[in-house]
């Protein structure tokens, strides 16, 4: 076995890898961005070593300064993690020549099933069931029209060399095709440097299964059965889960079978994951992803193993440590993956301050939270908008869904937008109690997972007391300041410095004004009772409330009902957490001149920090509504800016590649109406 490692990547992969490590005595070197120089992962390892500037491809990507950080410090094998350097074959071929161990498949197996298309010649090779489609060589509109029709629409357009759900198109009809195959093909050549797709037939409700496969270097493949990962956006996995529902022991073996029979195809060694997309009783290849999935605790949690052990002993010689027979499902495991993100505004990348964040609590077995980020840390623009991931195991599903929603519960994160309310409506929801998955799921169910769903009216209170409680904090906070004020002036017994409030014409009472997002302004009245507790009085509601603490946190009491809550100040914005849901409130301050309406729609402004990818119009172009100005590339994903309304461009402020910060602005309209 190794003695020490170094890992090449960040955020929570590189923690987890750190612990296995660790556990085994194999000590770890961390490498770091400037970004991450305070990093958890940075902190964890024994040692860190610097590799450049923020920008992944100036430091996370650079894999000299990656082989020579390994050299200096001594380390023999290197993880990638996922992502980054994991399926680049020239890295591992250069870890080879370095005398290092890459942590994973030979490069010719990365090279194999680095092509979606050449993945898929070779699996048709090896007799494993491929999804109707085309992926041949010739690449002219007019071969791939007819590879359509054959095919029969809807047809899926994919980059060849694609990933992460980019640069995939649906086309329903003929008449689309060439449009969509020109589109596909400018945004691959852009995205990954190849302008290649393959075709295939579009599948309307499919779902994603996959199958953990491991190789030894002694010949030895097996299948560590599957993971259903159907709960998608933008084709990206949200929450995934072990076993797969409804899948019997036949079918389960074929695809294990189907599974081990692709990576033998490939010479493969190591932790990999073969992607199959099913619907009814038949399933297809889609690809083979050559390292450790995100989504592997939930194989974990069923089977009792480590991957990570098993990808450290795999790389150093061992056999593997169990053999198919020795392998078997325990109980159901869910995966939610907490994103910085929101829900409401298409999935777009949030960045930010985690000002405040609370995770559940780790029960080994039950519980699982895999971080990379601490309470203070910044989500930015450079790398993943993943918070954590939270993993949770029951006896059965149904125990695995109680445990996730109660978890979910207990997430507490302000400062930045999260993907949490979405997590927990879809833990909650009938259809996915039943079981009833499939990649459309959130589509489908968006008017009861969206927007409108947290938005609900205050059925069980809960806004109410949020509300509430906002209000008492600002009362407690302003009694301490005066008190603490009345001491300095040294007239403690001063009326005006009473805890309880201004006392007027006999009636103690104060109003206070609060903001909730877009919704006028509410004043409410606090009259402080003799009990302590007060009463609130607002336009239709009246109750009394009291907030007091004890050892368990903050507790608040609402007409006799006293709930645990959190209340998170971030200047003037107080976030009051209830059931894992925030609900933040703007203290208004009462001689603050009235807040003016945000920026005209004569500019485009970047909504995140990113790079600029695609500038598609110049200075005096007459462009449509709607039609597409500047693309951005932020955290793996392309964000379009369009046009906010027929106009004439008067200025384009950025070019490819600059970096943009939030709410710089990138394009600007002439005045008045352009001519027809
Ligand atoms: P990427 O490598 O970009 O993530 P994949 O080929 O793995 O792309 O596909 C990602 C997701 O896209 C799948 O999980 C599935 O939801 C959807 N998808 C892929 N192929 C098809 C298809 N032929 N029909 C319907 N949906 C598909």
């Amino acid at each position: 076995m190794f003695r020490k490692i170094l890992v090449a990547n960040r955020g929570e992969i590189a923690c987890r890898v750190i612990d296995t490590a660790r556990r085994l005595g194999i000590a770890t070197v961390a490498v770091y961005s400037e970004a991450d120089a305070g990093a958890r992962h940075t902190r964890l390892a024994d040692e860190a070593w610097p590799i450049g500037p923020a920008p992944a491809r100036q430091s996370y990507l650079v894999a000299d300064t990656i082989l020579e950080a390994a050299r200096r410090s001594g380390a023999e094998a290197i993880h990638p993690g996922y992502g980054f350097l994991s399926e680049n074959a020239a890295f591992a071929q250069a870890c080879a020549e370095a005398g290092l161990v890459f942590i994973g498949p030979p490069p010719a197996a990365i090279r194999a099933m680095g092509s979606k298309a050449e993945s898929k010649a070779l699996m048709e090779r090896a007799g494993v069931p491929l999804v109707p489609g085309y992926h041949g060589e010739a690449q002219d509109i007019p071969v791939l029209r007819e590879a359509a029709a054959r095919i029969g629409y809807p047809v899926l357009i994919k980059a060849s060399a694609g990933g992460g759900g980019k640069g995939m198109r649906i086309v329903a009809s003929a008449d689309d095709i060439a449009a969509a195959i020109e589109g596909a093909k400018r945004e691959a050549a852009a995205s990954f440097g190849d302008d290649r797709v393959l075709i295939e037939k579009y599948l309307t409700r499919p779902r994603h299964i996959e199958i953990q496969v491991f190789a030894d270097t002694q010949g030895r493949t097996v299948s560590l059965f599957e993971r259903d990962c159907s709960i998608q956006r933008r084709h990206q996995k949200v929450l995934e889960e072990a076993p797969a529902p409804g899948m019997d022991p036949l079918r389960r073996k074929q695809m294990g079978e189907a599974a081990v029979a692709a990576a033998r195809a490939v010479g493969y060694v190591g932790a990999g994951t073969v992607e199959f997309i099913a619907e009814g009783d038949a399933f297809y290849f889609m690809e083979m992803n050559t390292r450790l999935q995100v989504e592997h605790p939930v194989t974990e949690m069923v089977t009792g193993l480590d991957l990570v052990e098993w990808q450290l002993r795999v790389a150093a010689g061992e056999p593997l440590p169990l053999g198919e027979d020795r392998l078997a499902l325990r109980g159901h495991a869910i995966e939610a993956r907490i994103y910085a993100e929101d829900p409401d505004r298409d999935f777009l990348p949030a960045v930010g301050t985690l000002v405040h964040l609370r995770q559940p609590q780790d029960v080994p077995g039950r519980v699982r939270v895999d971080t990379g980020i601490v309470q203070g840390d910044q989500i930015t623009a450079h790398y993943d908008p993943m918070i954590a991931k939270l993993i949770v195991w029951g006896e059965d599903r149904p125990a695995a869904l109680r445990r996730l929603g109660a978890a979910l519960a207990e997430y507490a994160v302000v400062g930045v937008t999260t993907n949490l309310g979405l997590l927990r409506a879809i833990a909650g929801h009938d259809a996915f109690a039943a079981a009833e998955l499939d990649t459309g799921f959130i589509a489908r169910h968006a008017p009861d997972l969206l927007g409108g769903a947290s938005a609900a009216p205050d059925s069980d209170g809960s806004e109410t007391a949020a509300l509430a409680a906002t209000a008492l904090s600002v009362v407690r906070d302003r009694a301490a300041e005066n008190a603490g004020q009345a001491q300095a002036t040294g007239d403690p017994w001063s009326p005006w410095a009473a805890p309880d409030a201004w006392r007027m014409n006999g009636e103690a009472a104060q109003d206070l004004r609060f903001r909730q997002d877009d919704a006028p302004a509410i004043t409410l009245r606090v009259h402080p009772l003799a009990d302590g507790s007060y009463r609130l009085a607002w336009p239709g509601r009246s109750v009394q409330a009291a907030l007091t603490a004890d050892a368990a946190g903050p507790l608040l009491a609402i007409d006799g009902v006293s709930r645990r809550l959190r209340v998170v100040w971030h200047g003037a914005e107080c976030t009051v957490i209830l059931a894992g849901r925030n609900h933040t409130f703007v203290v208004e301050d009462p001689l603050a001149p009235p807040r003016t309406e945000a920026a005209g729609s004569d500019r485009v402004t970047a909504p995140v920090p990113g790079r600029v990818t695609h500038v598609l119009v110049r200075p005096g172009d007459v462009v449509e509504r709607n039609a597409p100005l500047v693309i951005v590339e932020a955290m793996k994903m392309e964000i379009t800016l369009r046009a906010p309304q027929r106009g004439t461009v008067a200025q384009v402020r950025h070019a490819v590649d600059d970096m943009v910060e939030e709410g710089t602005e990138l394009v600007t309209f002439a005045a008045g109406e352009p001519g027809p």
